[in-house]
């Protein structure tokens, strides 16, 4: 019988195989994908991140190949309305890394093979669980497995959460989104960059390799979007002209927002988008899921010796399920934030943000929500 079994190789599961691996028990990862998914989502890794994915040896190959943004400035009408500096965000990481998820996960798989060639099945999909409160049994697609714990980090549309019966509070907004992805054409350099516009909000990103991200705010969902189209909207909003033909990703999104009524339940913990799912315009649903796992790995440790873990547990629950509200508050802000609005009120909005943001404790205490602390 394997010590833990994890449902799903997206980059929260594979973080918590690692830690696993790392601390001596039998683990396998079970992920209904033949291949990596290569659709390009997360590119910020928070300071309290970098400093979990040190504990298995990847922050500094990610560190390696990022692009450390530390700093983010907000124009609006082609001026600068405020920045924010990341340098007191964390002694040891003071900046937000930005990487594309697909890399991420290939350190992190390639971490996963190196503790164990054997730990990540690709290719099975799992379908259901009986607990029979001394371990559990896992059906997929290619028969049965069983395992002391289970850990679900399946995903927001999670399989194992339905099957436990796991109730989610799921939310929807009005707030639709283009992103694409297009050689770097400005001269912001490794600064993050928000363009507060009466038309909506732009924000853009740098990304390793002289690439840039851009996202930006649309009045409905655009069904079939272009290059072309995305690079018209970017110099109409902000006036930064981008070349259609450097693009390399581009996708259009509505937003969904979604809590789990719990984290535990018996033999198995719900982690990452499993348990919460967080609007992406907050850049932090990753995050939130290593730091699920990174506080629920020693509680397995103690599980596994045959320790009690009851109260650890409930406490673990509250916490996660906790921190998720507030990264989900956070992404309202940041989503409300960039909705359009009429000349006048982005103007006075833009100066209460110019003071706020200046120079003093509100632009730290600013800097530390924004960089999850
Ligand atoms: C456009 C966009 C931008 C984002 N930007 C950021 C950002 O900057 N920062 C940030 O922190 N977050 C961001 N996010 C959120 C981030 O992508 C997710 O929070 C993250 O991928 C969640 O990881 P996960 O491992 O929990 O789930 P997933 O990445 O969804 O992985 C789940 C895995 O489980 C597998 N699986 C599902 N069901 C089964 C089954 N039955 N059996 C076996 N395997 C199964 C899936 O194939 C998948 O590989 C963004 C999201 C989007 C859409």
């Amino acid at each position: 019988m394997l010590d833990v079994l994890i449902a799903g190789a997206g980059p929260v599961g594979l973080y918590l195989g690692a830690l696993l691996l790392q601390q001596g028990h039998t683990v396998q990862i079970l992920e209904q994908r033949p291949a990596r998914s290569t659709h390009s989502r997360a590119i910020g890794i928070h300071p309290p991140a970098l400093d979990a994915l040190d504990l298995i040896g990847v922050g500094d190959l990610l560190c390696a190949e990022g692009v450390r943004i530390r700093r983010g400035i907000a124009r609006s009408d082609r001026r600068l309305v405020t920045g924010l500096s990341f340098a007191s965000a964390s002694p040891r990481h003071p900046y937000v890394l930005a990487i594309p998820q697909v890399r991420t996960e290939a350190w992190l798989e390639q971490r996963v093979t190196e503790l164990d060639p054997q730990a990540l099945r690709r290719g099975v999909r799992v379908l259901g669980l009986v607990d029979d409160g001394a371990s559990v049994r896992v059906v997929t697609d290619t028969g049965e497995l069983r395992a002391r714990i289970l850990v679900a980090a399946d995903g927001a549309r999670s399989t194992v959460r339905s099957s436990l019966g796991v109730g989610i509070r799921q939310r929807s907004y009005p707030d639709m989104y283009l992103m694409g992805d297009f050689a770097e054409s400005t001269a912001d350099g490794d600064v993050a960059v928000l363009y507060l516009e009466t038309g909506g909000i732009v924000e853009s990103f740098p990304l390793p390799g002289a690439i840039r991200r851009w996202v930006v705010h649309t009045d409905a969902l655009v069904e079939q979007p272009t290059a072309v189209g995305l690079a018209r909207l970017l110099r109409e909003r902000t006036g930064v002209a981008v070349d259609p033909d450097s693009n390399s990703m581009l996708s259009a999104f509505n937003v969904r927002a979604g809590l789990a009524r719990r984290m535990v339940h018996g033999r198995t913990a719900l982690i990452g988008d499993a348990a919460h799912e967080i609007s992406p315009i907050g850049g932090q649903g990753m995050n939130l899921g290593w730091l699920d796992a990174c506080a629920l790995a020693p509680l397995i440790g103690t599980a596994l010796a045959g320790g009690a873990t009851g109260r650890g547990l409930l406490h673990w629950e509250q916490q996660r399920l906790r921190a998720a509200r507030r990264a989900a508050r956070q992404a309202e802000l940041n989503m409300a934030l960039g909705r359009p609005l009429p000349a006048k009120a982005l103007g006075i909005r833009n100066t209460v943000l110019g003071t706020l943001a200046g120079p003093g404790p509100a632009q730290r205490l600013i800097a530390r929500r924004f960089t999850m602390q």
